[in-house]
C-alpha cells in the first residue's frame, strides 16, 4: 500500500495499546506459527463452519499458502523492487505457478507477462517491468469478467546501512499475491462460471504503474467486479476470523460478501481507517476509476502495524492461520459474484478530500 505515514502517527496513539496487546500475546510466536497456528497443513477450516454451511470439499492448502509466503518474501528475493532482479525471480515463480495450476494467457499476450517501460518518476531513467496475468475461462458467463489482484512489488533493498538491509514485503503484499495463488488453484479445482483474470501487479509501490497500465488496455464494462488483496498476513483490530474492506459504500461489492459469509463464523468489516483514503492506496483503484466496483481486503490494523514498510516485515512476523482462513473467506464471500448469481453495483467516484 502507497506510503501514509503521517496519517498512521496521528491514529498510533489513539489506537495502539488495546490493538497491539491482544494481537501480540496471541500471534507472535518467533517463527510466526505457535500454539494456535501450527497447522502445518492440516485442513484449518474445523471450528469454521464453512464447509459445513456450502458443503463444498475444498480446502485452502495452509502448506501451499506457507510455501507461496515464505518463497516470495525470502531474502534471495531483495526485496522485490520493479526492474531489480529481486523481482524477476518472483515473476518467474509466479508464472510457474500459474503454469502448474493450469490458467491460460490473458488476451493479446503470448505469455503471462505484460511487459511495458516506465519511468519511475519525472525524469528518471526508464526500467522495464511486467504484471504477470492468468486467466480461467468462465462457463455460461465467460464474456464477463472477475480480477483477482495483489502487487508482487515491494521496497527492494536499504542503499546503505548494516544488518538487515532487505525490505522482505511479507504483509506487503507476499501475502496477497499468496492468496491470488491459492484462489486461482481453488477455483480451477471448483469450477466458475464467469472468467476470472489472476493479475499480479508490478509497481503499485512506486504508484500503481503496474495497474494503471492494465487499466488503459482493457474495456472495463467487461468487468464486473475487483478483488484486491493487501496485507492479509496478520490479526485484526476487529479480532480473529475478520477482514476488512476499503470503500465498502462506493457499492453493494461489500454487502454482497457479507450475505456470502453469513453463518460462515467469518465477517467483513467496513475499512475502519476512514482517514487515510486507503480506497485510492492500492491497485484496486485503477480499475475504480474505471468504474469497477474494485476493493480491497486486508487484515492489517495499518494504524499500529510496526512492520509496515519496514525491513522487519518478514514472513515470520505473520499468522498463518489468519491469510489461510481469509483467501478461504474471500473465496466463499465472492462465490456468487464468480457465478453469476450477483452483480455488484458499479464503483461512483468521488475522491474522499483529507
Ligand atoms: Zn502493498
Amino acid at each position: 500500500m502507497k506510503k501514509i505515514i503521517s496519517f498512521l502517527i496521528v491514529l498510533a496513539t489513539v489506537f495502539s495499546c488495546a490493538v497491539i496487546s491482544k494481537g501480540q500475546k496471541e500471534t507472535n510466536g518467533k517463527n510466526g506459527i505457535n500454539g494456535i497456528d501450527g497447522t502445518n497443513g492440516k485442513d484449518i477450516t474445523a471450528g469454521l463452519s464453512l464447509n459445513k454451511k456450502k458443503e463444498t470439499s475444498f480446502f485452502i492448502d495452509s502448506t501451499m499458502v506457507r510455501k507461496h509466503l515464505y518463497t516470495l518474501a525470502a531474502d534471495d528475493m531483495e526485496g522485490r523492487k520493479s526492474g531489480t532482479v529481486g523481482i524477476e525471480k518472483a515473476a518467474k515463480y509466479i508464472e510457474t505457478e500459474f503454469k502448474r495450476i493450469g490458467l491460460t494467457t490473458f488476451e493479446g499476450l503470448e505469455t503471462y507477462r505484460q511487459t511495458f517501460s516506465f519511468a519511475p518518476r519525472k525524469g528518471e531513467e526508464e526500467i522495464t517491468s511486467a504484471n504477470i496475468i492468468g486467466v480461467l475461462e468462465g462457463k455460461s458467463k465467460k464474456d464477463e469478467y472477475v480480477i483477482i489482484s495483489a502487487h508482487y512489488d515491494h521496497l527492494g533493498m536499504k542503499k546503505k546501512g548494516k544488518g538487515d538491509v532487505i525490505f522482505n514485503g511479507a504483509n506487503d503484499d507476499a501475502s496477497g499475491v499468496t492468496g491470488v495463488l491459492a484462489l486461482a488453484a481453488y477455483f480451477k479445482k471448483v469450477g466458475n462460471e464467469r472468467t476470472i483474470v489472476f493479475v499480479a501487479f508490478t509497481a503499485e509501490e512506486m504508484g500503481l504503474i503496474g495497474s494503471t497500465h492494465f487499466g488503459k488496455g482493457i474495456d472495463a464494462a467487461k468487468f464486473v467486479a475487483g478483488i484486491n488483496l493487501e496485507m492479509i498476513g496478520k490479526v485484526p483490530s476487529f479480532g480473529p476470523n475478520t477482514a476488512w474492506l476499503t470503500g465498502f459504500d462506493r457499492s453493494d461489492f461489500g454487502k454482497i460478501i457479507q450475505k456470502n459469509l453469513k453463518g460462515s463464523g467469518y465477517q467483513l468489516f467496513p475499512d475502519p481507517y476512514k482517514n487515510f483514503n486507503l480506497f485510492f492506496r492500492s491497485d484496486n483503484a485503477s480499475l475504480a476509476r474505471l468504474g469497477v466496483p474494485s476493493h480491497t481486503f486486508s487484515t492489517t490494523a495499518i494504524d499500529v502495524d510496526k512492520d509496515y514498510h519496514q525491513v522487519s516485515d518478514e514472513a515470520e512476523t505473520l499468522n498463518m492461520t489468519v491469510i489461510t482462513q481469509t483467501i478461504q473467506a474471500v473465496a466463499i464471500g465472492t462465490e456468487s459474484i464468480i457465478n453469476g448469481k450477483d452483480t455488484p453495483t458499479r464503483v461512483v467516484l468521488k475522491e474522499l478530500k483529507n
